[in-house]
């Protein structure tokens, strides 16, 4: 086997040089994102090229006395040992392009510019020789022979690698653990190879494994390539930590290797940040959240995961025996920094949604999003430092889930329907109106407003509620028209979540139109509580329905916390006194209610009380001069059957 080798080792130089312009040809027409590393592979891989094709020619012709022999043998000589040094050369450019791709260096430290100039030196001592025969010579019958100082011409390519081999060492942590084999492999083989060398005659061994060493970190290069396409995918450029991709990736890879039913994950998000930005600048807050980023990252295991999603919005994967301790951290995490040349120390809270981990082979999507479903809830229902989401507080977010799902399904099957109830005027006891109110039909039932409204006013659906139902009331007005039943005006409830809908009024009054209803028979109540809009979009929607025609009752008055300022600000037709208003029980209140309704009638705005059901209410009300009422007292809401009976009879006794 040997002496096949033996025999045959021009072939076998000559085919490797031919796999390296192979290779090379790959290197020019692959994608690698840095044009730095990829020339420096390029000329790395023909040097290498050149180096086996050359000393393939030389063993071919190495004796060969004819006169082409004779040029030959020189000058592939020259290249043999030039090529050494350039393909030295070129895997320090190599590992240049790496290293300060790292940004850890400013400038070129001064090992790697040695693996330049050394080289640089030994090619010109390779130049010298040529003339003085100091390295090699060939005798009178082409025979290549080793001169006096052969051994020096290897101290250049050692001492180099040498060099390059200690800097690859000590700044392992900055490289791939890849990249760092295939240098020191690229660094070694040869080096070894060249000791051997210098005692054992006639055998290519130093580009035999150069040739190796080519191949390997060609690999290496590419598929680090890929682990750094990877790695930057899963990245946050800002703190170097994972981000979302990262994130669920590294999640994943504990449940796959640990037990992550021993884990608690985390989603928080630090607490007014904006404002953090708006007094020290983005600049400067960037950097605090870098700093902060670095500071937490301390806190961190191993085999725990912490991450940036964006924004002020960290993520962790944490030992449960560790959650508390990492609670109390966000809680209150002491970041310094420095502003204007002092040192100043800022208090950062955060907000955190917690998870901890039930099931081995979970998702880490799923984790993400159990986290994010109880950082919202901490946010902006319960208002607290962090929530937990446990198995009963998941239900209910599985039951939101359900009915969201539900209700957009009944929407589009029109299970829903109005339901009315009478307003009546104590004055003359006759029905003088009726608020039309939502009822669903679901699966047999009839399900109250409460189960259904705020869920669909956690997305836009309760807009698409509003006007379906709208629509079923004009429909049902002129059903009774045609029908010779004389309707009231009847009140539609308009979720303030319509405030957003800048064409709100022209849409309601289109849709009022469609149907032929007079204006004079659709009231539209919108309620004061939800603070989601500016008052001015209030007041713009109120005046347009009345310009349409129009008339517009205030909801729930007494129950929002600016109520005596809608009432100066905007102009509504009625005024609907809420139940827990009318439910007065000490003396304060009844003067309250009675000043109130007082300061509507000054201001021409009529009043009107709901949720009235004892007749002694219905006389204290009429006392303070408010006669219309709505409440179980005269009727409860009623189907459309039964509500058009008392259409057809409107006076009420009590
Ligand atoms: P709301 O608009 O203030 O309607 C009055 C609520 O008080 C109705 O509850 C009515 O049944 C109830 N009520 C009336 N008189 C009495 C009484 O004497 N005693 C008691 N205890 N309650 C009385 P309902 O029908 O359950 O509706 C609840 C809320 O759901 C409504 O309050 C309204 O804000 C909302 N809602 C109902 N239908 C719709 C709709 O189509 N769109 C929107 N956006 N909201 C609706
Ligand atoms: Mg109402
Ligand atoms: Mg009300």
């Amino acid at each position: 086997m040997l002496d096949i080798i033996f025999n045959y080792q021009n072939e076998i130089m000559f085919g490797c040089g031919i796999v390296n312009l192979i290779l090379a040809f790959f290197v020019v027409i692959m994608k690698l994102h840095s044009i730095r590393k990829k020339l420096a592979m390029l000329k790395m891989q023909l040097s290498v090229a050149v180096l086996t094709i050359s000393v393939s020619l030389t063993i071919h012709y190495d004796g060969d006395p004819s006169q082409a022999a004779f040029w030959i043998v020189r000058i592939t000589n020259f290249f043999t040992f030039t090529a050494l040094l350039t393909s030295i050369m070129f895997t320090c450019e190599y590992s240049v392009a790496v290293f300060m791709e790292s940004n850890k260096f400013a400038k070129l430290p001064k090992r790697l510019l040695l693996g330049f100039i050394i080289p640089s030196v030994g090619i010109t001592m390779i130049v010298i020789s040529q003339f003085t025969g100091i390295y090699y010579s060939f005798d009178a019958h082409n025979v290549y022979q080793r001169g006096p100082l052969f051994f020096v011409a290897f101290l250049f390519p050692f001492t180099t690698v040498i060099l390059l081999l200690s800097f690859s060492i000590q700044y392992r942590k900055i490289i791939t653990k890849n990249l760092l084999a295939a240098l020191v492999l690229f660094y070694l083989l040869p080096m070894m190879a060249g000791i051997t060398q210098l005692f054992v005659y006639g055998h290519p061994l130093i580009e035999f494994t150069c040739w190796m060493a080519s191949v390997t970190l060609f690999w290496f290069a590419l598929s680090d390539q890929n682990d750094e396409l990877i790695r930057a995918a899963n990245t946050d450029l800002r703190t170097g930590l994972v981000n979302t991709y990262g994130y669920i990736y590294e999640v994943e890879k504990i449940a796959q290797f640990k037990n992550i039913t021993e884990y608690t994950a985390f989603y928080f998000d630090i607490v007014r940040m904006s404002s953090l930005n708006n007094k020290y600048g983005k600049r400067l807050g960037d950097e605090i959240i870098e700093r902060y980023a670095e500071i937490l990252l301390e806190f961190f295991d191993k085999d725990e995961v912490l991450g940036r999603l964006g924004g002020n919005y960290f993520v962790s994967l944490v030992k449960t025996s560790r959650a508390e301790e990492f609670l109390k951290l966000i809680g209150d995490c002491p970041v310094d920094f420095e502003y204007y040349n002092k040192k100043e120390v800022l208090h950062i809270r955060a907000i955190a949604g917690a998870y901890e981990v039930k099931k081995k082979n979970i998702p880490g999507g799923q984790v993400l999003s159990n986290t994010a479903t109880a950082l919202s809830y901490a946010k902006n229902v319960v208002h607290k430092p962090y929530v937990y989401l446990d198995d009963e507080l998941a239900k209910k977010f599985e039951h939101t889930r359900i009915v969201e799902e539900q209700t957009r399904k009944g929407l589009e099957l029109g299970e829903f329907v109005p339901f009315y109830q009478p307003k009546v005027d104590t004055g003359t006891n006759t029905m003088c109106g009726a608020e039309a109110l939502a009822r669903w039909r679901f699966k047999d039932k009839l399900v109250p407003p409460i189960e259904f409204i705020p869920v669909m006013e956690r997305n836009t659906s309760i807009c698409d509620l509003d006007f379906y139902i709208l629509e079923r009331v004009c429909l049902d007005i002129k059903d009774w028209l045609e029908r010779g039943i004389e309707p009231v005006t009847v009140s539609v409830n308009f979720s303030r979540k319509n405030l957003g809908n800048p064409i709100l009024a022209e849409a309601i009054s289109k849709v009022v139109e469609k149907h032929g209803v007079p204006k004079k028979y659709i009231q539209i109540e919108v309620t004061e509580t939800i603070d989601e809009f500016p008052m001015s979009y209030l007041i713009g929607v109120v005046e347009a329905l009345q310009r349409y025609g129009l008339t517009v009752a205030i909801d729930d008055f007494g129950t929002g916390s600016s109520s005596i300022k809608l009432l100066k600000d905007v102009n509504f037709d009625v005024l609907k006194i809420d139940k827990s208003f009318v439910d007065y029980n000490s003396d304060k209140d009844r003067v309250l209610l009675s000043d109130i309704i007082l300061m509507a009638k000054n201001r021409e705005i009529s009043v009107i009380a709901e949720g009235v059901e004892e007749a002694a209410q219905v006389e204290s009300l009429k006392d303070m001069e408010c006669y219309a009422i709505q409440g179980y007292i005269f009727d409860k809401p009623l189907e459309k059957k039964e509500f058009e009976e008392r259409l057809m009879n409107k006076s009420y006794s009590i």
